[in-house]
């Protein structure tokens, strides 16, 4: 290639490099190449002197006119990559309001969960946990529930085979902890049951429940009213009375329906509470001696409490909240006021 055809080829290819040079580096590294004292245009002006004696002024005015031009190039390209970072802080309206970044929060129900979990922790009580698929034989039969008890009917008890349910209860959480460790027990356990209840303001096919269970020598039921009053104490207010009505469950005997005074009314008589001035608030009793017999508990020797109380219902009372739907509609207008 003749001197004249490589000065033309390397203004060509080198408008078009300095053009797609990216940052201030790419620059620096061409501007090297082409000018350097071992760059292109130095080894193009040391063949000016191969040229016949006509020929070079031509061939230098021309390799001069090449340098300028790639000189100019490079400055302007430079000129063109440093003050971008500054342009684009220029086409920013500072004036422009703010974008608050959404903060994820715990669903209210999680939160009461991890709440109730910490203040029966206080009371020295352990977590335990066990599946939402269960067998009949623990959500039923070990807690002394035998075959045509009503809750065990399919209207009251999601089926997944004669022998596997949803559980309806967290109840059964008991006989896998007692299975697994002789007395003394002292835990909770916290979790979703599920009853094929139609869904209205206070009923779900699915809600959660805390589990307590407390066994030893010489619990009594005035550990249980205690352990009782102490948590809804804690939780709804130092003000809240609590009461004990007889009732019946299979698993415990003596058993008793735990009532708090209304939160809404002070326990004046309000709608909330029927004019009662009362609220359910939990079921327990005294675990049966069929329920130790179940787990090999010798039932002369240890005695022990058991209780459930619902979690919506809880935060339902604490919170006001008068729809049990509005935990699982994912609303955030709902959610992001907790
Ligand atoms: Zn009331």
């Amino acid at each position: 290639m003749s001197l004249f055809e490589e000065v033309a080829s390397l203004r060509r290819t080198s408008a078009e490099e300095v053009a797609s040079a990216a940052t201030a580096e790419a620059v620096a590294a061409l501007r090297v190449r082409y000018l350097g004292r071992r760059g292109a245009l130095r080894s193009l002006f040391d063949r000016i002197r191969e040229l016949p004696e006509e020929e070079r002024r031509q061939a230098g005015r021309m390799l001069n006119e090449l340098k300028d031009a790639v000189t100019a190039a490079l400055q302007e390209r430079l000129r063109l990559l440093a003050p971008t970072t500054r342009q684009e802080v220029l086409t920013e309206d500072l004036s422009y309001p703010g974008r608050r970044p959404r903060l994820g929060r715990l669903h209210p129900l999680t939160q009461t969960i991890d709440e109730i979990v910490a203040t029966f922790g206080r009371l020295g009580f352990s977590l335990a946990h066990g599946p939402d698929v269960e067998l009949a034989y623990y959500n039923f039969d070990a807690l002394n529930t035998p075959p045509g008890y009503v809750s065990r009917s399919s209207s009251d008890t999601f089926y997944i085979s004669d022998e596997v349910v949803l559980r309806t209860q967290t109840s059964p959480v008991q006989i896998r902890v007692m299975e697994k460790q002789p007395p003394p027990v002292q835990v909770i356990s916290v979790g979703r049951c599920y009853r094929p209840d139609a869904v209205d303001a206070t009923h779900c096919f699915m809600f959660h429940q805390v589990e307590g269970l407390m066994v030893g020598e010489d619990v009594t039921f005035a550990d249980l009213k205690g352990v009782l009053t102490l948590f809804y104490r804690e939780y709804l207010g130092p003000d809240v009375r609590v009461r004990f009505l007889p009732h019946f469950f299979p698993f415990t005997e003596p058993s008793a329906e735990v009532h708090m005074s209304c939160v809404f009314c002070q326990g004046a008589g309000c709608s909330v509470c029927g004019r009662s001035g009362w609220v359910e608030g939990a079921g327990c009793g005294m675990v049966d001696p069929n329920v130790f017999a179940a787990v090999g508990y010798d039932a002369e020797r240890y005695t022990g409490f058991a209780f459930g109380l619902g979690i919506e219902r809880m935060c339902m009372l604490r919170h006001r909240i008068n729809d049990i739907r509005l935990f699982f509609e994912n609303d955030v207008r709902f959610l992001e006021q907790f």
